[in-house]
């Protein structure tokens, strides 16, 4: 049975070109990122000690959410707490209700995304503009992200400049990116001098000192925080972290994974309102909790956003970010949207050839593809296991457990070879679409062995290498 994702794949590598070279770029930052964790000797250390405080922090949520919420406001932050997505959206209205904003100039923020605020507010009749430069792209095209550090890998610079010669009257047929990122600039700077509010994610909020870490390559964060006499961040409750120490592994492993660099252009730390402003600090569950109390999949929650699992899984380089329902895509992508919703995600766990690159790049260590078999094993139990392959369960079951009918069909199995093709390769066989079945061979292995045909082999050498 195809998937909403396989089709969505078909479509993807139908065009060639952009399937080699997606795959090829993908795979360029995944050695970028080898080469950062090799001039590391303490890397795998780092991975251990980095899965180790964000599991500790994520047992012990409840202490480190209050003592962070309290020194947020001691210094000075006004702090909400939104149950869910449209408590969020909710209360972002408010605010910018309260200071008649009527521009808000956002960085960056996966958080953002999986509430839908930009549409909700958009409808609402607030101007919001995307600062980050990948997505101000997408926002121009009306897309979603494709990537979660990248969000507009999938388009080549040529797409781009014919984007801006539309939206920023820039000169026909010049795509380089030099060009493009002044032009970018320019059009933002007027964005950025008008915006009434800001807003930004956080990476990482600090417990001990009440601090929101925001990282970002283009320092567009720092640009709409320092013009906006209002502040609002937004942050998932699990980004919290005990202190300082624990900050220094994560910012040593955020940038390396994500993108091959050592560090991030801008690591900026928020901790009280500008002056005459205010500082407001939104810490969303929306779901969050449930998942700490789920054994098999709380590991999810360790996750740093680092996109590292994206760049290295063989299905994602190839079939591209849209090709998986939820909207956050790759390993990380179907383990969160099974824990959003299984039946209406559940197309995405075929996406995975089970390789397990995910689980050894995964700077925090979370057992991705472990948990993608795992949702794999419980399809059945939700309704969505694929009816061809239920069929074909049990009769190999069947099979399997008659051993007389078993050698029968064995013996019989090679007048297959005989069969016309129509018969094997028809759209019953999705399997067949792009695969031959072998030949059966005339005898078995079996019937061999008994008749002494298949003689022992006695390793006398060592294989050489
Ligand atoms: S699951 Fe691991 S590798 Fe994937 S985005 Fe999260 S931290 Fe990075």
């Amino acid at each position: 049975m195809s998937t909403l994702h396989s089709k969505a794949a078909e479509r993807f590598i139908a065009h060639k070109e952009q399937e080699a070279w997606h795959n090829e770029t993908l795979w360029l930052v995944r050695e970028k990122r080898d080469r950062m964790a090799t001039q590391l000797p303490e890397w795998e250390e780092l991975r251990t000690l980095a899965a180790d405080i964000k599991m500790h922090t994520i047992t012990h949520l409840d202490n480190y959410l209050e003592q962070f919420a309290a020194k947020a406001e001691s210094n000075g932050v006004i702090v909400h707490w939104a149950k869910d997505a449209s408590e969020h959206n909710g209360i972002v209205l408010r605010i910018l209700a309260e200071h008649g904003a009527k521009k808000l100039i956002k960085s960056k923020s996966m958080l953002a995304e999986e509430c839908h605020l930009n549409p909700f507010l958009i409808e609402k009749g607030i101007d919001v503009v995307e600062s980050d430069l990948g997505e101000r792209i997408l926002q121009l095209l009306h897309e979603p992200p494709s990537h979660i550090v990248m969000p507009a890998i999938h388009l080549k610079r040529e797409e781009v400049g014919r984007l801006f010669e539309k939206e920023m009257h820039t000169e026909k047929g010049n795509s380089d990116p030099t060009y493009l990122t002044h032009a970018a600039r320019k059009h933002l700077r007027n964005e950025f001098l008008t915006a009434d509010v800001a807003m930004t994610g956080c990476n990482f909020g600090v417990a001990e000192t009440g601090d929101m870490v925001v990282c970002t390559n283009e320092g567009n964060a720092d640009m709409g925080t320092s013009f906006a006499k209002v502040h609002i961040v937004t942050m998932g409750i699990e980004k919290v972290i005990p202190d300082y120490q624990a900050l220094s592994v994560y910012t040593r492993l955020l940038a390396r994974s994500a993108t091959g660099q050592p560090v991030t252009a801008y690591t900026s730390h928020y901790r009280k309102p500008q002056e005459g402003g205010e500082l407001h600090l939104i810490l969303v569950d929306n779901g969050r909790s449930e998942i700490i109390g789920n054994e098999d999949h709380i590991q999810t929650l360790k996750c740093i956003r680092c996109g590292a699992c994206m760049n290295t899984c063989p299905v994602y380089r190839r079939s591209g970010g849209y090709s998986y329902t939820y909207f956050i895509p790759g390993p990380i992508g179907i383990n969160l949207g099974m824990l959003r919703s299984p039946q209406e995600y559940a197309d995405n766990v075929s996406a995975c050839s089970l390789c397990f690159s995910c689980n050894n790049v995964c700077p925090v260590k979370i057992d991705l593809a472990d948990q993608i078999y795992r949702w794999r094993q419980g399809l059945d139990s939700i309704g969505k296991a694929d009816p061809m392959k239920k069929v074909m369960s049990t009769g190999m079951k069947y099979l399997f457990s008659h051993p007389a009918i078993y050698n029968t069909a064995l013996k019989l199995a090679p007048i297959v070879n005989h069969f016309p093709r129509f018969i094997i390769y028809n759209r019953l066989n999705e399997w067949g679409i792009r695969r031959e079945l072998p030949r059966f061979a005339n005898e078995t292995f079996t019937s061999l062995w008994k008749k002494g045909k298949v003689k022992k082999q006695t390793r006398t050498k060592p294989i050489s290498k």
